[in-house]
């Protein structure tokens, strides 16, 4: 995972939620990213390095003076201000937007969640190394009516985890929310 800080006057009139994204121009195309901080004029992402892609391969690579054109902050996967509890799921790439998004709530919020990810980015979610999205909620001891849940990252067990909460767990469609990241064999997810 590569920490990647970005720095321009223009960030300090930027409005942004916890868990937006801006997209990079890297290579030839487009690559999303979730914001992991936003303040006055810096803005920090992390890029997990996972392969030869223009998006793996920038954020490598990049070091100071590198220069780079990107959107401004973008996107609805955000928390639910009205949801009695809060459930983040999510893998190395989906605990980026998760962490900012579970640091953005009141210390009074009801909070659960697993992060499944090679290391341990914060310690603000329950984490373990390996294994799949669905065996990790799964081992979860949650409440028993339905809050909302927040699923970053591979395509596939995102959508398994998904169904789980609405199929096994009866969780209503909208209270589950879910963000794909990437999938394999899949250039990109714009
Ligand atoms: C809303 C949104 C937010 C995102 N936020 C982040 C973020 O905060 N941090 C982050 O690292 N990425 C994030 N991503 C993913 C990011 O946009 C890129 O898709 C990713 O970095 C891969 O880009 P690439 O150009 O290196 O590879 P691509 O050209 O997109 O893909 C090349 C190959 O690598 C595989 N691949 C892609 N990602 C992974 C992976 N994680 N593990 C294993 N294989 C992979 C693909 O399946 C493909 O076969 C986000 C995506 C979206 C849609």
């Amino acid at each position: 995972m590569h920490e990647v800080t970005l720095s321009a006057p223009e960030f300090g009139t930027w409005q942004f939620v916890a868990g937006q994204s801006v997209r990079l121009f890297v290579g030839n195309g487009l690559r999303t990213y979730s914001i992991w901080t936003l303040s006055e004029s810096t803005l920090v992402l992390r890029g997990f390095s996972h392969a030869d892609g223009p998006g793996s391969e920038w954020m490598a690579s990049a070091a100071p003076g590198t220069r780079v054109a990107l959107t401004s902050p973008k996107g609805v996967f955000v928390v639910d201000a009205d949801a009695p509890w809060h459930l983040f799921v999510g893998d190395d790439t989906g605990a980026v937007p998760l962490l900012a998004m579970r640091s953005s709530l009141p210390s009074s919020a009801s909070v659960h969640g697993i992060v499944v990810s090679r290391e341990r980015m914060s310690p603000d979610l329950p984490w373990v190394s390996s294994g799949s999205l669905l065996d990790a909620v799964r081992s979860l001891d949650l409440p028993s009516t339905p809050g909302v849940a927040y699923v970053a990252g591979e395509q596939k067990a995102c959508l398994e985890v998904r169904d789980h909460l609405r199929n096994s767990l009866g969780w209503p469609r909208r209270a589950v929310k879910v963000s794909a990241h990437w999938t394999p064999g899949k250039r990109g997810m714009e």
